[in-house]
């Protein structure tokens, strides 16, 4: 079996396409396994969330699918953000609104929990430091668990005890082994690790491994429809430089 695992997909449809496209090309999948954040900042949430769903799909709510769906106010957001919440909750279908609103915080298949920040705070932590690895190993009931929300790709190994983290290299296929490890594939739809370039992960069940891949999509196309949206300009700009 083999899943691909995606987050962050912000409504840029040309983005999750190309990732669609090269995870099919380089050995296919048996199911999408999503971090949440399907929606926000990005033009096209509706039909994100129609090719997600045209597939096999494992779930769970990002703090901008709450927002986009009416679950949560916007008040915890930047200027930018809330503005986009905004407009997006203004084009979503009923059903689509229904189905974000009823995301779970969390999800399991086999070995693997998935959630948008982190088992502490699912939501909202940005789970890029040792302490707040801890306060997710703690509540960890499976081996592995994925996460989202900060959109910087990572593995952190728990090593006696204590978590490591360590570069998850692109193309390098990562042995699962004893040890609990926390893995973030990085961001498909708005990418902050300082490359633009849209991130995804596979797991093989068979092979027992991770590897994580990137792709190169038209960001200019995505960056019209945000214009002709009228979204604001500091998250059309941020798409050509990854951050
Ligand atoms: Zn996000």
């Amino acid at each position: 079996m083999r899943a691909l695992i995606l987050s962050d997909i912000h409504a840029n449809l040309e983005a999750l396409e190309a990732v669609l496209a090269d995870a099919r090309r380089r050995g296919g999948f048996d199911t999408i396994w999503c971090l949440g954040d399907t929606v926000g900042y990005g033009p096209d949430p509706g039909p994100c969330l129609d090719l997600l769903q045209d597939h096999p799909l494992l779930i769970v709510a990002g703090n901008h699918d709450y927002a986009a769906a009416g679950r949560m106010g916007v008040e915890e957001f930047n200027d930018a953000a809330a503005a986009a919440a905004r407009w997006t909750a203004g084009l979503l279908s009923p059903q689509h609104t229904a189905f974000l609103a009823g995301l779970p915080l969390t999800a399991t298949s086999g070995q693997f929990t998935l959630v948008h920040g982190s088992l502490r705070a699912p939501l909202w932590e940005y789970l890029l430091e040792p302490e707040s690895a801890l306060g997710t190993l703690e509540r960890l009931a499976t081996p592995y668990c994925l996460v989202g929300h900060s959109h910087i790709p990572f593995i952190c190994r728990e090593n006696g005890g204590f978590p490591r983290f360590v570069e998850f290299t692109e193309e390098q296929v990562f042995p699962l082994g004893e040890e609990r490890w926390i893995i973030n594939p990085g961001g498909v739809g708005q990418p902050r690790d300082r490359d633009p370039r849209p991130s995804y992960a596979i797991y093989d069940s068979q092979e027992f491994s991770v590897e994580r891949r990137r792709v190169t999509y038209e960001i200019a196309k995505t960056q019209a429809k945000m214009r002709r949206a009228g979204l604001p300009q500091r998250l059309i700009d941020r798409l050509d430089y990854g951050v």
